[in-house]
């Protein structure tokens, strides 16, 4: 994961470290090289130019310059900034109702349908009772997917293939859940190519109607800044709660992961690494800088 961002990060900390006498120039020239990093690595580049901004500032009220390792408390400055960047602390799903609802939304291929098994999963791991429920009235294989899925994790799986209207299907699992005393309902929803205003519009509707307490914004991480713009166009109509970052496990360059959380301001609350229904992780922001950092 990001390889090639924590091997130029890596370069930028090594010219320092072996420096003999720091000054404020070779630390200048060490940040300039990090911002470098950021933006190869498709940071977005006022994102890249704060957070370098901010580690400059601190390491020189810190006084880098007379530490004994500036190197290390460079590096030291450096994770946390990037912590703070993608967030600072974890911050947990929501799940207040009964039952709670969970709204998958996001653009088609993006990794919806496998999300919303693994969370499911998840979820059951923690002895709650899950309801999947297919919502994706165009793409019938969604479906038959989330049907399969289901089935290799036990979890019942809500579907009316014959109706072409979301939210009716949507309401109708949601009185099967209170029926079948299932805590947790997740509306795997339909994505688009591309965002189209009809698409918004359904899902907006959806929203409304189902109430859900966690509105979760799925997003295909090797999309790099596209990642990013999706998810501003999406907040501005859904005003989603979290975001889960998929396919980590590709060559993403880890621009969507930094960037993503300052860009739309809303955390990010798991990632996903494998197309398997256990590669789910929960996305904590320190974890993540120290795995950037390598
Ligand atoms: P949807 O159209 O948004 O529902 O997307 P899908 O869940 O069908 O996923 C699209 C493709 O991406 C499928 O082939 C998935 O197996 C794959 N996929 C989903 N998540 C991941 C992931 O984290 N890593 C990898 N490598 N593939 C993934």
């Amino acid at each position: 994961m990001f390889d090639n961002l924590s091997f130029k990060l890596d370069r930028a900390f090594k010219t320092l470290k072996g420096t003999g006498t720091i000054t404020e120039i070779n630390v200048a020239s060490t940040v300039k090289e990090i911002r470098r990093a950021l933006i190869d690595a498709d940071v977005n580049y006022k994102v890249a130019k704060d957070v370098t901004d901010r580690i400059k500032e601190e390491a020189l009220g810190r006084d880098v310059l007379i530490a004994v390792s500036p190197g290390q408390l460079l590096v030291k400055i450096t994770q946390e900034e990037l912590t703070k960047l993608m967030g600072g602390a974890k911050e947990d799903i929501n799940l207040k109702g009964d039952p709670a609802v969970v709204l998958i939304s996001g653009l088609q291929g993006s990794g919806k349908t496998t999300f919303s098994g693994k969370l499911a999963a998840f979820l059951k791991k923690q002895g709650r009772q899950v309801l999947l429920v297919g919502c994706d009235i165009y793409r019938p294989a969604a479906i038959e997917q989330l049907k399969t899925l289901g089935g290799q994790i036990g979890v019942e799986v809500y579907a009316e293939p014959e109706n072409k209207d979301a939210v009716t299907i949507a309401k109708n699992a949601i009185a099967h859940a209170k029926k079948t005393g299932k805590k947790t309902v997740i509306i795997d929803t339909a994505g688009r190519l591309a965002v189209d205003d009809k698409m918004m519009d359904e899902i907006s509707v959806l929203k409304s109607t189902v109430n859900p307490s966690e509105t979760l914004f799925v997003v295909d991480s090797m999309t790099g800044q596209d990642a990013v713009n999706t998810a501003k166009t999406f907040d501005e109509r859904l005003d989603f709660d979290g975001v889960v970052l998929t396919k980590l496990d590709g060559d993403s360059r880890g621009g969507a992961a930094i960037s993503i959380r300052h860009v739309v301001n809303k955390p990010i609350k798991f990632i996903s690494t494998g197309e398997k229904m256990e590669n789910l992780d929960i996305f904590y922001p320190d974890r993540m800088a120290q795995r950037i950092l390598g």
